[in-house]
């Protein structure tokens, strides 16, 4: 039995990887990834997911749908839109802004809509133009949206695979870096010593990798990212960060994160933080992802011990969510 997992990046509307869709359609379809995606997480042991921005901040009337009950889901964490500046090469699906002043007006048109955190894109993505560690923003314009973020009572997240992007959000006091597969030991350092959670999505690289689909340049990039994400996993576990993971809209799998954390140096109960405790505590949620009592029993059941196989993660015999049960384990009295 472990504590709920946590997916602590996700894009429940899959906006970026599935087909596009027309404003008019927007709405439902995305509400119908989103319920689809959901009840798959929960069946799987995501009692908690975190979402990373969605077009038209739609996780959020999601969100507000999904608490009427209808669905058996996780509790969601969501940010609205991504924030980019104007151009960016995802920007159909963010919210454009550009210069300290509209970047500080953009984090307090999410704080009204009612994101719980603020998504910031600090450097390119992997099917950009240039490389994926092009930064997107000046630090005057990431401290603009730390400070209003942080004076708002909101965490900050960037999207940052590396590069100046990633070191300019954690200098300006970003509250997490998501992906982050190649940070200086500098960066690390200052992640170290500012509290910053590191949020790896090793899957979602790794399947750009791996998919023969995948024009060749993008794929180069893909195999060397993975490389990288080894090397600066070894030293974020060294240096004390604290450590979540999620699927990035590629399939979450908790073991397959958790092998990319053991190859890198991680102990099976390290990796086993990364994805309960770390994650709750990444979301604000201290009642959670820790079996003890006086926590929310949000419960798994493994057929095996994931602190000695770590692939038990992904052989899910029961589920229950606030002490309910989801999926009823197969034929044992015992649970
Ligand atoms: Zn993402």
């Amino acid at each position: 039995m472990i504590p709920g997992l946590f997916s602590c990046h996700e894009h429940i509307t899959l906006d970026s990887v599935a087909e596009h869709v027309p404003d008019a359609e927007v709405g439902v379809v995305f509400a119908l990834r989103a319920v689809k995606e959901c009840s798959r997480f929960l069946q799987n042991g995501v009692t908690t997911v975190r979402d990373a921005g969605s077009r038209g901040a739609a996780n959020i009337q999601i969100k507000k749908g999904l608490q009427e009950g209808l669905f058996s889901v996780p509790d969601l964490v969501v940010p609205g839109h991504r924030i980019s500046r104007t151009g960016f090469t995802k920007w159909r699906v963010c919210l454009e802004a550009d210069g300290p002043e509209n970047l500080r007006k953009a984090v307090r048109q999410e704080r009204k809509r009612g994101a719980e955190f603020i998504k910031l894109m600090v450097s390119d993505v992997l099917s950009g133009q240039g490389t994926p560690y092009d930064p997107q923003y000046s630090f005057d314009e990431i401290r603009a949206a730390v400070e209003e973020a942080h004076e708002l009572g909101l965490k900050i997240g960037v999207h940052a695979y590396g590069g100046e992007g990633a070191t300019r959000a954690i200098r300006a006091g970003v509250d997490s870096i998501e992906h982050g597969a190649s940070l200086s030991d500098e960066d690390i350092e200052m992640m170290a010593e500012n509290g910053t959670f590191y949020v790896m999505t090793y899957k979602a690289v790794f399947d750009a990798a791996a998919d023969l689909k995948t024009p060749p340049r993008l794929r180069e990039t893909a195999e060397s990212m993975i490389e990288r994400y080894h090397d600066t996993l070894c030293k974020v576990r060294k240096a004390g960060v604290r450590v979540a993971a999620g699927g990035d809209s590629h399939g979450f799998d908790p073991s397959m994160e958790a092998t990319a954390m053991l190859r890198s140096g991680f102990t099976h109960a390290e990796a086993l933080a990364a994805l309960t405790v770390n994650g709750a505590a990444l979301c604000g949620m201290p009642d959670k992802g820790v079996v003890r009592e006086g926590f929310i029993a949000d419960l798994v059941a493994l057929d095996g011990d994931p602190l000695e196989d770590i692939h038990a993660l992904g052989k899910v015999r029961g589920v229950a969510k606030k002490g309910q049960i989801i999926r009823p384990c197969e034929g044992s009295p015992e649970c």
